[in-house]
């Protein structure tokens, strides 16, 4: 029999938890818990580093024909995982402390409607959530003229555009646009500060540690069992939560002998893009405002992806203009290993139609010409849903599938898609699943 992994702290008897990622869900889950369990974090990468290298010299190297290819942003920025699905579909991710949240635009939404239908009501970890996290809506200073006048334009054809609230200190940002390469700033909030808060509150942080599997005995989870690295080998705990992100959670799991669902969401976003000289949308806040329309957003981002790697976006980066479509798309599909599944739907298609039609219409309204329009690579990275939550588990946030010291704290439990920002969701999410845990202590 195994040693219980439960330690001893004066004279209390302290179990050990083991956290899977330090993203949005994972670093939150581990500031709750430490201190009433004993938090160990593991994350598959490194400690994050922004990618510094000037855009100039990237944009030289696509004008050599140098770039042909995204996944090539694993060589030159790691933090970045590109990965491409059956359909092709281009898919990223953050991979290192902080997960995502540090290659994010820094937009805080609540988006909790489908969880709230559910009957999971996330109103007390929102609040304190709001108490933790700078947010603010204090950017409109550093609009250009040009995204004045689109954001006019939008408000003129009815479409109510709201501007996006930021996790970001806003005093540090400089409005340089590189936002998901991570800022140099430290301008932008991400959750590498909740991952520090637990670590000072005497959790560990093994990066480079990427679990394989959580290892089952007769039901109950005894530990974790980690590939390769100096890390390697298997790890006990008394309890372990997943929040190794929509790819990673549902790959641990079929892993570990528990199958997910085949319904995976990503929200996938196409970017319809305009010559607009001296437009110089790359050196400007991604996403300063939304447009919510019934299942997908339009927002003006610079989409880096498709500029470097689409022989379509062919003008200079400071003469593009360019409006992404996010959907809220159809589950399909899911993760094999290291192999994801998805494709479009029809209805996804067809949205994507309606939201192209939207935004030509609004390039035509701000003066640009219907033959210097043009598509981007589609691409997404809000991954969830294979572990749906569904009425039945509305006061537990547990899937009757896992074991009863096994928890998921990721968009994984998401039962749709929100095909809008997950990250603020993810944590007050996040945030209930340890208060229940700490509670079932
Ligand atoms: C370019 C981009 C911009 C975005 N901008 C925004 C935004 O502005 N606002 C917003 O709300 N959302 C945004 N998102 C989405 C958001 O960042 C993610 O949906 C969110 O961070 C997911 O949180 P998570 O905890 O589920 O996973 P992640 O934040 O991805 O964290 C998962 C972590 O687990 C680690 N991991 C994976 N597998 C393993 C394993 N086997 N063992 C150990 N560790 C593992 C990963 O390395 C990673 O660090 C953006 C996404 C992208 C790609
Ligand atoms: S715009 Fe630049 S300075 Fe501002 S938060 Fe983003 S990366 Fe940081």
């Amino acid at each position: 029999m195994l040693p219980s992994p439960s330690v001893v702290r004066g004279q209390v008897d302290v179990k050990k938890a083991v956290v899977v990622g330090s993203g949005a869900g994972g670093a939150t889950v581990a500031k709750e818990l430490q201190g009433k369990f004993q938090v160990t974090v593991m994350e598959e990468g490194k400690s994050f580093r922004p990618f510094t290298v000037d855009l100039l010299l990237v944009e030289k190297l696509k004008n050599l024909g140098l770039l042909f290819d995204e996944s090539m942003i694993n060589v030159l920025f790691p933090a970045m995982r590109i990965r491409k699905a059956d359909s092709r579909m281009v898919m990223v991710n953050g991979v290192g402390t902080g997960g995502t949240t540090t290659i994010c635009t820094a937009n805080a939404l609540r988006q909790d409607r489908e969880l709230k239908a559910i009957g999971v009501n996330l109103d007390e970890d929102f609040d304190e959530l709001s108490r933790e996290i700078p947010i603010s809506y204090d950017h409109q200073k550093h609009w250009h003229e040009n995204t004045r006048r689109v954001f006019q334009v939008c408000e003129e054809m009815g479409l109510n555009p709201v501007a996006s609230p930021k996790m970001a200190y806003r005093n540090r940002c400089a409005a340089c646009g590189r936002c998901i390469f991570g800022c140099r700033r430290g301008a932008k909030w991400d959750t590498r500060e909740f991952l520090e808060l637990a670590v000072r509150r005497g959790a560990e942080s093994l990066q480079g540690c990427r679990v394989k599997r959580v290892v089952i005995n007769d039901g109950e989870v005894l530990g974790v069992e980690v590939s390769g690295g100096r890390h390697r080998g298997f790890h006990p705990a008394d309890l372990v939560v997943l929040a190794a992100g929509g790819f990673g959670t549902p790959a641990i799991l079929r892993g570990s002998g528990i199958e997910c669902e085949k319904r995976l969401f990503v929200d996938p976003v196409l970017c319809v893009a305009a010559r607009w000289d001296g437009a110089g949308q790359d050196k400007e806040i991604p996403m300063p405002f939304i447009v919510q329309r019934e299942r997908f957003m339009i927002a003006p981002y610079f989409d880096f992806l498709s500029f470097f790697f689409n022989r379509n976006w062919s003008y200079p980066a400071g003469n593009i203009y360019s409006l992404m479509i996010k959907l809220a798309d159809s589950p399909n599909g899911g993760v094999e290993g290291r192999r994801i599944r998805k494709s479009l739907t029809e209805a996804d298609t067809a949205l994507l139609d309606e939201g192209v039609s939207l935004t030509r219409e609004i390039f035509r309204r701000v003066g640009r010409k219907d033959d210097e329009i043009f598509l981007g690579t589609l691409n997404a990275g809000h991954p969830g849903g294979m572990l749906p939550l569904t009425e039945k588990e509305s006061a537990t946030l547990h899937n009757p599938s896992l074991p009863e010291n096994l928890y998921v704290a990721d968009a994984t439990l998401f039962p749709e898609s929100l095909g809008n920002p997950p990250i603020l969701t993810i944590m007050a999410l996040a945030k209930r699943v340890s208060k229940l845990l700490i509670a079932n202590a």
